[in-house]
């Protein structure tokens, strides 16, 4: 019979051990993580938004619900309610939580409003218009994101969110007229069809401009005609077409 022999033993059982301790440690800090994020998203309605003057309750509960951490890259997970946008996939962004706060209350949403959204991107501003609206159309350029963003709806339980891929300067005549339509990239002029798809007494919020000139600007259909106005200059990315050509 063989004999135990420890120095020999004992090197693998170390390894073994260090292995599992390691393991332990990366779940106990996912979990510590993960029970964080509510307290962490109360901080950021409470320091970024509502100290910003957001005030629609409507708005607050559903930046106040909505996990915006599960629309960011791993990578970018302890940032996830910064004030600031972040990288996702296909070099495009997820805007500031404070951004998306004022396009969303500026839109002034009722339960039974049909909004539509150009943009899908992460996700996560469909998500904050699904808690407040009926139905939320929401069309995104990259297939990638597209289908990201689905997937995330379905595991969410968001079935009030239709989304496709596409070409959002052409709206989705379909469903039209919106109540409300939100567009959360820039082009250098205001798409016909959008405000052609704006329902009467509708709004529609959209940052028109060049790469770091854009204003977002905030229409109204009144009597069938439509009035303008610029409310915040901000940098989104562009709005572009199926050949990547800017509009
Ligand atoms: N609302 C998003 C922000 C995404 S950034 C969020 O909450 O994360 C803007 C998005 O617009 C990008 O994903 C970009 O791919 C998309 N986009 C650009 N041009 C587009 C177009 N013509 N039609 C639809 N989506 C477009």
């Amino acid at each position: 019979m063989e004999s135990f022999k420890l120095h020999k033993v004992l090197p693998k059982f170390l390894i073994f051990f260090q292995c599992f301790i390691s393991l332990l440690i990366l779940c106990f800090s996912s979990i510590a993580q993960e029970s964080s994020f509510p307290e962490l998203r109360t901080r950021m309605v409470k320091t970024q938004i509502q100290s910003r003057g957001i005030t629609d309750q409507k708005v607050i509960d559903a930046l106040l619900k909505v996990p915006r951490h599960k629309f960011v890259l791993p990578e970018y997970l302890s940032m996830a309610y910064n004030d600031s946008p972040l990288p996702i996939d296909e070099g495009q962004t997820i805007s500031q939580p404070y951004v998306v706060a004022f396009m969303t209350e500026i839109l002034q949403l009722k339960l039974t409003d049909k909004v539509l959204e150009i943009g899908t991107g992460s996700g996560y501003q469909a998500a904050v218009l699904a808690e407040i609206c009926d139905s939320v159309f929401t069309i995104e350029i990259f297939e990638s994101l597209a289908k990201k963003a689905q997937n995330l709806f379905n595991e969410l339980g968001y079935n009030n969110i239709y989304s496709k891929i596409g070409d959002g300067y052409k709206g989705w005549s379909e469903h039209a007229p919106y109540n409300a339509i939100i567009v959360t990239c820039s082009p250098r002029h205001i798409p016909r069809p959008l405000k052609e798809q704006l329902a009467e007494g509708g709004r529609m919020i959209i940052p028109v401009g060049r790469n770091l000139l854009q204003e977002l600007v905030l229409l109204e259909k009144k009597r069938g005609k439509i009035k303008q106005e610029s409310v915040l200059p901000v940098r989104f990315v562009p709005m572009i077409k199926e050949d990547g050509e800017k509009y």
